[in-house]
């Protein structure tokens, strides 16, 4: 479903499902900061205030403690997103002719591309 670590691929390989739809935004970022970021930082509060580590503890502990999880878990939460977005056809209300102007300018310009 990727074509790079966050990039989708413009169509399914398996069933050739268009992936137009898919606009996740900076939903990943959100849904990483607030189910893994958020609880993380009160394990490094904790840390924090049962230890009383040096600040360079910190810089190695804390920061790849808080990076890594949050990083790793952004393309999962994209697919996830991207196939809610297609089971719900989550489209924003009142929008439905405005996405069909662009979904069509779209596959236009992906047509006179590919001529
Ligand atoms: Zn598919």
């Amino acid at each position: 479903m990727f074509r790079r670590w966050l990039k989708l691929e413009d169509y399914c390989p398996n069933c050739g499902l268009d992936y137009e739809f898919a606009t996740p935004d900076d939903g990943p970022a959100f849904f990483s900061l607030c189910f893994i970021a958020f609880p993380l930082l009160f394990l490094i509060v904790w840390f924090e205030v049962a230890v009383r580590p040096p600040l360079w503890i910190h810089l190695i502990v804390s920061g790849p403690l808080m990076i890594t999880p949050c990083v790793l878990a952004l393309q999962p939460i994209k697919g996830c997103l991207v196939a809610s977005q297609y089971v719900n056809r989550a489209q924003e209300a009142g929008t439905d002719a405005l996405w069909a102007d662009l979904n069509a300018r779209a596959k236009a310009t992906r047509e006179a591309d590919r001529d």
